[in-house]
């Protein structure tokens, strides 16, 4: 049976960015700026009493090119919420490339790169 934090994660992604604590949130998310998330998947997620860990890829826009953030969390249970510790950096599933200018942007938009995040 799947933990009832894992099922959380796996169903609403954005639990995991709620459980964050603000203290030791990834590096990357607390630090740059202009940053634009294109989607978050969850690929593992394992709990064992007081303690999770969630392996996720965040796909990001940041400066014109898509990039992406994989990384192994660490979380731990404290007065029945759950925070994140710290996470271990995993390779991406892809290397950061840029869009072509006149393509469709990558965030959704259906404008196209040059008239949205690549402008
Ligand atoms: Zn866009």
């Amino acid at each position: 049976m799947r933990s009832r934090y894992c099922a959380y994660v796996l169903e609403d992604p954005e639990y995991l960015k709620a459980s964050w604590h603000p203290d030791f949130r990834p590096v990357e998310l607390a630090l740059e700026r202009g940053i634009r998330w294109l989607g978050l998947e969850i690929r593992a997620c394992d709990q064992q009493s007081g303690r999770a860990t969630v392996e996720f890829e965040a796909r990001l826009l940041l400066q014109g090119k898509v990039d992406a953030i994989h990384e192994n969390s660490s979380f731990v249970r404290q007065q029945g919420r759950w925070l994140y510790t710290d996470g271990e950096m995993l390779q991406p599933s892809f290397t950061q490339w840029q869009p072509e200018r006149n393509a469709a942007c990558p965030c959704a938009s259906g404008k196209k790169f040059k008239r949205c995040c690549g402008g």
